[in-house]
């Protein structure tokens, strides 16, 4: 049976022979599975379904989409784009116009003038530059829903084949990353601290490269205008915020509050005792082991002294004055998609969706995960979530990798997400090109970080080892990064592109 048919072309004879094959196939099985409220499905109700769900028969048209284009999903395009056989389409989507390189975004909310090199274009993501297959294409466009068999996007995209807002997909690599904390959610909230009279326009964001560049330089002025900074965790974000905003502006007050003893506590304790040297000498005002009250941050509740300071409080009751609060704090998974096509996939202890070692989603983790082989005898035919045989399911078509996952102890990290986004692809393509053969099994390495400590100095913690280095520059060596994303970086001229 060929389920060849284009998006929107099917007409109802075709339909309704394709809902009685799916009948016989056993599809209404995963339509019950899949749509809890049609239990029991009557012949209408299933051509009103089938209606509904065309994109899960045109799912046979053979299409791999990754979601998110960032340092999991860029990386995954790149592996399905040399491995997939070339009949088959693949639809890479981010919402934003360029891969946003979040890791030099602290420095660039801070210091002017290198904005541009935190945005790369994903021009070159399949890695295939001018000889890019015509089947091979990226959507700029927001990802609003996943099912087993369909995602929907903001947008239709009929200039490249793609009539409707649904697109059916045999295999989808989810790796939509992580919300970021306030001073750095782009899409998040107005980045001006201060609107002034006849400057009320509402603030636009649309994920292109200039409206990323407009964002950071009012990030930018809101910090040279505060005279006191309080920035709240002491994660590898505040930390840089903190030592940066000193660095830049040594006369401003800056305070550290942090909910713990220790700062990044996931290694050694030298790191700790480094950053915390570091800040004595730039006299940022460190407090440890005291959490927030977040009450304090109501803005309906919001408390402003004489000096038109922000005061907040912590809950052991110390008030702490400040003109700009910076909350490095609360960056959460971004799952919710999936928690609504599943909420059994989501590890409810911290909002990341359980994978089992392939990346592939599931209902729940493998117990002892490097012995756990593959169901073979689960289908991915249908998009049916497969029974695992210990009362949860796997969702052998759909991959999540990076941020979203929760990996095995894993730290959420772009190299991590690229490692996770290259077990994703192989595992794709390997059931697409040798079907039944064993997949790949992901195992998380030892954590490594590095931090920057104002503009030159550095501390790191890589394969167990901790170091300190001096050798820093203003814009972090960004444009390297640009290289890992097929990106033209040769010129200043090509960072602005
Ligand atoms: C300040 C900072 C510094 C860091 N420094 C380092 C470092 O030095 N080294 C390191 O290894 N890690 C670092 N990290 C961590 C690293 O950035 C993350 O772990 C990494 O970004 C995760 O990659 P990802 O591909 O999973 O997701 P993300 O990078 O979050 O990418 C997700 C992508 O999905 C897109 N997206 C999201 N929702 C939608 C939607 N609905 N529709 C369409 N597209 C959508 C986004 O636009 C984005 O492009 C840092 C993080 C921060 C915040």
């Amino acid at each position: 049976m060929d389920f060849m048919a284009s998006e929107g072309a099917m007409r109802k004879s075709q339909v309704t022979e394709a809902a009685s094959y799916l009948i016989r196939m056993g599809a209404s099985r995963w339509f019950e599975h899949s749509i809890p409220q049609f239990k029991s499905i009557h012949p209408t109700s299933l051509y009103f379904l089938t209606m509904c769900s065309q994109s899960s028969l045109v799912a046979r048209r053979k299409t791999a989409v990754v979601l998110g284009l960032a340092y999991g999903g860029a990386k995954a395009a790149k592996v399905l784009a040399a491995g997939l056989p070339a009949d088959w389409r693949l639809i890479a989507i981010d919402r934003n116009s360029h891969m946003n390189h979040v890791y030099v975004m602290p420095r660039f909310a801070v210091l002017p003038g290198h904005e541009y090199k935190a945005f790369i274009p994903n021009t070159n993501v399949f890695g295939e530059g001018d000889t890019r297959k015509p089947n091979h294409i990226t959507l700029k466009t927001t990802v609003t829903s996943i099912q087993p068999t369909h995602i929907t996007v903001s947008d239709a995209f009929p200039e490249l084949g793609i009539h409707s807002k649904e697109i059916a997909f045999d295999y989808a690599i989810y790796a939509l990353g992580a919300n970021l904390p306030a001073p750095l959610d782009l899409w998040g909230k107005d980045p001006r601290e201060a609107v002034k009279p006849g400057d009320e326009k509402v603030w636009t964001y649309n994920g292109t490269k200039s409206d990323g560049i407009a964002w950071l330089q009012e990030r930018q002025k809101a910090i040279e205008a505060a005279p006191t900074v309080l920035v709240v965790g002491g994660g590898a974000l505040g930390i840089q915020f903190a030592t940066d905003i000193k660095a830049i502006y040594p006369e401003k007050e800056v305070t550290l509050l942090h909910s713990r003893k220790q700062l990044l506590p996931r290694f050694d304790r030298e790191m700790h005792d480094e950053i915390r040297k570091t800040m004595e000498l730039q006299e940022i005002d460190l407090i440890l082991g005291e959490r927030l009250d977040l009450s304090t941050v109501d803005e309906e509740k919001k408390v402003v002294n004489a000096q038109g300071q922000r005061v907040v409080r912590t809950e052991k009751g110390r008030e702490i004055a400040a003109d700009l609060l910076l909350l490095c704090t609360g960056q959460r998974a971004n799952t919710k998609m999936l928690e609504e096509m599943d909420a059994a996939t989501i590890n409810p202890e911290n909002g990341r969706a359980f994978i089992q070692r392939t990346m592939q989603l599931t209902t729940s983790p493998p117990i002892d995960s490097l012995t756990t082989t593959f169901d073979k005898s689960v289908s991915v035919s249908n998009g049916a979530p497969g029974d695992s045989g210990n009362g949860s399911s796997t969702y052998t078509n759909i991959f999540v990798a990076g941020d979203a996952a929760d990996a095995f102890g894993a730290i959420q990290a772009g190299h991590t997400a690229w490692g996770q986004a290259i077990v994703a692809a192989n595992n794709v393509v390997t059931l697409v090109t040798k079907p039944g053969e064993e997949l790949e099994e992901y195992t998380s390495g030892i954590p490594s970080i590095k931090v920057s400590l104002g503009i030159t100095k550095s501390v790191y913690h890589s394969r167990g080892t901790f170091g300190i280095k001096d050798d820093g520059v203003a814009d972090l060596r960004a444009a390297s990064m640009w290289g890992v994303y097929e990106a033209k970086a040769e010129s200043d001229e090509d960072l602005r592109l």
